[in-house]
């Protein structure tokens, strides 16, 4: 890289879920001024050229179960643009600083000796369930999300004390551990009724939501082919998805009946 502003340095850039529409005035700057960008699948790539005209566009996105590159190699590639003088932006799916491993990609920096600055996005796990019409607080319903990964299974204790919050639970890469993490809640008292939402491609042409409650979503999903990547919303919450199929209507109407919302 010919290093168009002289030093190399790296900027983390939070892409949000996916639609122009979410991405931050910093992050469109950002990009603009990069002379390399390293993107990930879930960041909104498809609009690189535009955004960044330019610059050498590298896709490092890791599909489940496939990783091109490792975490490893997209912080030396990183850094090595860097030092060869390029403004390296790095482009997140979402927030970096939510399940996106942004925190090790600083640390590399700076271990580095590289100038690194984080920009904010706006997560995945707000903006695909409000995609689906579902608020993460409501009053009288939640004062309270909690978000967690569900790449690896729960502990017992962690859903233990998940249950006795009693607020909204968001789920990220939780599609493949769903069985579990519904037994688990369950186990750990989860009433069987409340509802949950699994939504699938926020803010794409494809998004799709499948509502079920808790003892119904594990069919539920296999019945509409749920796939990554997805958000799951687990509470009261999810009865206020305004643009609900058949499932969440009757789930609706039933919670118009037990609850006064
Ligand atoms: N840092 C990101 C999350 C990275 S983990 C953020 O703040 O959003 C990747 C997970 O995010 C996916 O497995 C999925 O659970 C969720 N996700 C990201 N974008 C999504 C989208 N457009 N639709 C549905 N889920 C999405």
């Amino acid at each position: 890289m010919s290093g168009r502003h002289g030093a190399g340095r790296v900027t983390l850039v939070g892409g949000g879920p996916g639609s122009e529409e979410l991405m931050t005035v910093g992050g469109v700057r950002a990009l603009a001024d990069a002379d390399v960008v390293l993107y990930d699948r879930l960041a909104p790539h498809t609009l690189l050229p535009r955004l960044s005209p330019g610059a050498l566009l590298i896709d490092v996105g890791k599909k489940p179960g496939h990783h091109p590159i490792s975490q490893h190699g997209i912080e030396l590639l990183m850094i090595d643009h860097a030092r060869s003088g390029a403004h390296v932006v790095r482009l997140k799916g979402g927030d970096p600083y939510v399940l996106g491993r942004g925190g090790e990609e600083v640390l590399a920096c700076r271990a580095a000796g590289i100038p690194v600055t984080v920009l904010s996005g706006v997560t995945s796990a707000i903006a695909v369930p409000a995609a689906a019409g579902i608020p993460l607080t409501h009053r009288g319903v939640s004062h309270m999300f909690t978000v967690v990964s569900g790449h690896d299974p729960l502990s017992d204790d962690e859903l233990r004390h998940l249950v006795g919050l009693g607020g909204t639970i968001v789920v990220l890469m939780g599609v493949s551990t769903l069985p579990q993490l519904v037994a688990g809640l369950r186990r750990h008292g989860m009433t069987a009724t409340i509802p949950i939402a699994i939504i699938e491609r926020g803010h794409s042409d494809e998004q799709k939501t499948t509502i079920s409650d808790i003892d119904g979503i594990v069919d539920a999903a296999a019945l509409a082919g749920v796939g990554a990547p997805a958000v799951l919303v687990i509470g009261e919450v999810v009865r206020l998805a305004h643009d609900g199929n058949d499932e969440a209507d009757r789930i609706l109407r039933r919670a118009e009946s037990l609850t006064e919302i």
